[in-house]
């Protein structure tokens, strides 16, 4: 979608730090890290929001999060623990809106977030 920062990061007009992409997926690292380890995982679907997530969409969502958990293990995470975190609308705290999900971990995290 024109105007979008993640599908510019998908076609790569846009440049990332990408860690990981198949045909459904792309990885990448957040160029604002909160944590040693902030990675973004988006699908290359222009999706705007969770909200506009459906049933059908099953297989995508397998997918990323099954990038997460991989993800995850290459970071040192599996043992340790990592946050998954998808902000959603304004109230949420989204910024772009292009559904992604950030895996947060390195540090020990805390609750509840601001
Ligand atoms: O969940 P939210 O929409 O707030 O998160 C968007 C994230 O995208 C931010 O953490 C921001 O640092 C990241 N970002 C990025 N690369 C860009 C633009 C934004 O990693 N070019």
């Amino acid at each position: 979608m024109a105007d979008c920062i993640f599908c510019g990061i998908v076609d790569g007009t846009i440049p990332s730090e990408k860690l990981y992409e198949d045909e459904m997926v792309v990885a990448f690292r957040d160029i604002h890290a909160q944590a040693p380890v902030h990675v973004l995982v988006i699908p290359k679907e222009h999706i705007p929001s969770i909200q506009e997530v459906e049933e059908e969409s099953g297989e995508l969502l397998a997918r990323i999060f099954s990038t997460i958990n991989r993800l995850a293990k290459e970071h040192g995470l599996a043992d340790r623990g990592y946050r998954i975190v998808n902000n959603c609308g304004e109230e949420g705290g989204q910024t772009v809106h292009h559904v992604h999900f950030h895996l947060l971990g390195g540090r020990s995290l805390t609750w509840p977030p601001g």
